[in-house]
């Protein structure tokens, strides 16, 4: 559809011409299937095409320069999204993979929409490493993923009377053709067991014996950059049982059950996916991914240098960057150690400096219910000798530190590694690494205001921020070909590789026939959205309504139900007939709740049956309307984030730590409706107070209102029982009870229990702030012009900007 607008004087010559390209897929589906391509069906032609891509990408893997500084970022979680629509853009080879798939018979679209969701990621920390993995491949950085291949996702979300039923995330059912099982470098990873010390003549050393031997085996991806010159690799590791420790002797007596049964507990260490909200760690098996996935991909490195640069240790951090995403993989600092002290000679402090030189880390959240702690008597274990290595630079931490300040014993409980019991794992990743950063500057302050006050003080260079982005090629090339199509022929193609000349849309921003032609293309997102909502939900949206959006992780914190609450009172209001109109309004959610997280999956529920009120209640439904979006993901994702009009970000001060759908949202032309939290300060900062709407109680309000008998929720609820006091009377007064009953449970949080997320308290403001905004959408020409100022401005926050910033300060890679 955007032809040529992608073409490029570097596109990578991957096939000579559209009959070479359809020479070369007809032989790959004899080759995998034995059939011609006209006996595939369309999922097997799909698996064909991808295996397809993903050998040319290999292939050009092999060519990197061997000097080139290597960046390998750990995480337990790469949302990376369908694929091949975007690897085609990027190796410019859309239009001739698009006329040749015609002349075969079979849309390239329809290929492209059934390429399932890989299942290894939860929402924003997941889609931020895939994001940053693009970014450095496009900029031409040996940036490598080091992860975990789940072999089940999540969940797959359906709604039932307005309950999310969570179903099995069984995504690799059809195989995943960009995967290559690489067995000749697998890594033995060994669990539990014994630590013996051995000396002679005066030298003692260390070894593990016993325990439980597992094979992590790597799956290979490749990252295909734009250009198509760069071809990173994301390497995802699987759990097998090592034959070393088969059960062999059960086996070989007939005892299949026994030899199966472990089996099965070693293949659990890779099989499903961990939710990442608060209250889910504790668990062995998570432990046992996140050191699994250490200790293979740290070995994987280690063999990578020495082919390279020989034992020269000391050198690592020269050719070597590893960052770790979130805590999970802390094990990294304390790991490394084990593998450079005990299977490489390097001496204890010697190997302390090598890794610290090499480690770096970010941060992701200040809740502190949200921080790793492990029991120290099952880590120790589980990993008897990687915890020596955190017991004895935790002794040295205490032996060395600093007891002139008269506030040092504040300061030592606050950032000790092994504290009341438990090891500390933001503690362990911040005393392993030489960066420490937040992800907007709000959230960087906020770490060296509170969370990580004390280490702040100890190492305040260590610190710095680094404010989120995300890839403006998917989100925004390949999410909206109708808007990118505008940009394209009105600036040119420059935005691709350069997100900063997204600028030059700012001449625009007051020509009519811009603004007209703008909102034609969101016109055709919105009845794109509208189509897919009809068809997954029944319910049916009128594109001229206004698209109000939020669609992100069910939590407390990013107060969905807050929106939820002002859709009852806009619902009250038009139906009191006292003279209050609205522009008409679609109110659109999608997201998922972690399986236990009871209360997000009662706000779930409540928005349905709202739903279920006011989209079968004639007297408004022309006005308004709410539809939930089952089971979000960056697939559909990909057709919200160019339909909305207006992004909410409305988490209280002091929670989000930067929110990236804000970002893909003001790139694709919507108006930011939010709190001034994480990026959303950032956002205002650069689109002007005109161009955005921020409404609420600020962070140190916030804080203010969290002291002892500062905020009292029952007196919101008695001081006003016309609007607010009957919403929250319509929670179990039987109005919302059809689908599945009332919410007893969300009416006590918010009185009971306080209201803790101050749904209340920002309530009045929101409303306002929504009021005021939807008011200004009838006068176009304003909509418009501030709809593409914000896509003007959005240049900054593409994931390139981030990643520049990281290479340059944390990885000491200059790009
Ligand atoms: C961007 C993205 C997120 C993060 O959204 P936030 O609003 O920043 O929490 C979550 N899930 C998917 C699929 C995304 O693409």
């Amino acid at each position: 559809m955007c032809g040529q607008l992608w073409e490029r004087d570097y596109m990578a010559s991957l096939f000579n011409d559209t009959q070479d390209f359809i020479q070369q897929y007809r032989q790959g589906c004899e080759s995998y299937y034995a059939r011609s391509f006209e006996d595939l069906t369309d999922t097997q032609r799909l698996y064909v095409l991808s295996a397809l891509i993903a050998k040319k990408a290999k292939a050009l893997q092999a060519d990197q320069d061997p000097q080139q500084k290597e960046v390998f970022y750990f995480s337990l979680e790469f949302l990376t999204g369908p694929l091949l629509d975007n690897y085609l853009l990027n190796f410019g080879i859309r239009d001739l993979v698009e006329n040749g798939c015609k002349e075969l018979g079979v849309d390239l679209d329809d290929l492209i929409k059934l390429e399932v969701d890989p299942g290894l990621g939860n929402g924003g920390l997941g889609r931020l490493a895939a994001c940053f993995m693009d970014s450095c491949a496009a900029l031409g950085i040996a940036g490598n993923g080091c992860g975990m291949r789940y072999h089940y996702g999540l969940f797959r979300q359906a709604i039932k009377d307005g309950r999310q039923v969570e179903l099995m995330d069984n995504w690799l059912e059809h195989g995943f053709p960009w995967e290559t099982r690489c067995i000749a470098e697998s890594v033995i990873v060994q669990f539990g067991g014994q630590v013996v010390r051995h000396e002679e003549n005066g030298r003692f050393w260390f070894t593990q014996e016993g325990g439980d031997l597992v094979r992590a085996v790597p799956y290979d991806v490749p990252l295909v950059g734009f250009g198509g010159k760069t071809v990173n690799n994301l390497r995802l590791w699987s759990a097998e049982p090592a034959e070393e420790n088969f059960n062999l002797a059960a086996f070989n007596n007939g005892n299949y059950a026994e030899a199966m049964r472990f089996r099965s507990d070693v293949e659990a260490i890779s099989q499903i996916l961990y939710p990442n909200d608060s209250g889910e760690h504790g668990r062995l098996l998570r432990l046992k991914q996140e050191y699994l996935f250490v200790c293979a991909g740290l070995h994987s490195i280690l063999r990578g240098f020495e082919k390279k640069h020989g034992c020269d240790w000391d050198k690592l951090s020269d050719f070597v960057a590893i960052h770790t995403n979130d805590t999970h993989p802390a094990l990294c600092g304390p790991e490394l150690m084990r593998i450079l002290v005990d299977e490489k000679n390097v001496e204890f402090d010697c190997a302390f400096e090598i890794v610290r030189n090499t480690l770096s880390y970010t941060n992701h959240t200040v809740m502190p219910e949200a921080l790793e702690c492990w029991p120290i008597s099952l880590f120790r274990s589980l990993l008897p000798r990687t915890y020596m290595f955190i017991e004895e630079i935790d002794r040295r931490f205490h032996d060395t530190f600093p007891r002139d300040k008269h506030n040092w014993h504040d300061l030592l409980s606050q950032t000790a590694m092994l504290w009341d019991g438990c090891v500390r794992m933001a503690s362990v990743s911040v005393i392993f690494s030489h960066s420490v950063n937040g992800v907007s500057e709000l959230h960087t302050q906020i770490l060296k205001d509170t969370t990580l006050h004390g280490f702040y003080e100890l190492y305040p260079d260590r610190f710095n921020n680094k404010t989120n982005g995300i890839s403006h090629r998917r989100f925004l090339g390949n999410a909206n070909p109708a808007y990118s199509a505008l940009i394209t022929k009105t600036i040119g193609n420059g935005w691709l590789s350069d997100a900063s000349e997204l600028a030059k849309l700012s001449v625009y921003e007051n020509d009519p026939s811009f603004l007209e032609d703008f909102e034609a293309a969101k016109l055709n997102d919105k009845q794109r959205l509208a189509r897919y909502i009809k068809e997954q939900t029944g319910v049916s949206l009128d594109p001229h309504m206004i698209f109000d959006v939020q669609v992100k992780r069910f939590h407390a914190y990013k107060r969905q139900l807050l929106n939820v609450l002002k859709i009852m009172d806009v619902y009250n209001r038009l139906l009191d007939g006292k003279g209050f109109t609205m522009h008409p309004t679609a109110f659109i959610f999608s997201g998922k709740a972690a399986q236990s997280y009871v209360f997000a999956k009662e706000v779930i529920r409540l928005i349905n049956s709202v739903a279920d009120v006011i989209n079968n209640d004639e007297r408004v439904n022309q006005i308004i309307k709410v539809a939930f979006v089952p089971n979000f993901a960056v697939s559909n994702a990909q057709l919200i984030y160019p339909a909305a009009e207006i992004s909410e970000q409305i988490s209280w001060a002091g929670s989000e730590a930067s929110g990236t759908s804000n970002m893909k949202l003001m790139m694709n032309g919507a108006w930011t409706l939010g709190t001034y939290d994480g990026a959303n300060i950032e956002i205002a900062k650069r689109v002007g107070d005109s161009n955005i709407k921020i409404f609420g109680l600020r962070e140190q309000d916030v804080v203010n209102l969290r002291q002892p008998g500062a905020y009292w929720a029952w007196d919101m609820y008695n001081n006003d029982r016309i609007r607010l006091g009957r919403i929250i009377d319509q929670l179990t007064d039987g109005t919302l009870n059809r689908l599945s009953g009332g919410f007893e449970s969300i009416r006590d949080e918010l009185l009971t229990n306080n209201d803790h997320d101050l749904v209340l308290a920002d309530f009045y403001a929101y409303v306002q702030a929504w009021e005021e905004l939807t008011r200004s959408y009838t006068n176009r020409h304003v909509w418009n012009h501030g709809a593409v100022h914000n896509s003007a401005c959005s240049g900054y926050f593409t994931s390139d900007r981030t990643i520049r910033e990281y290479a340059n300060d944390i990885w000491h890679i200059s790009c």
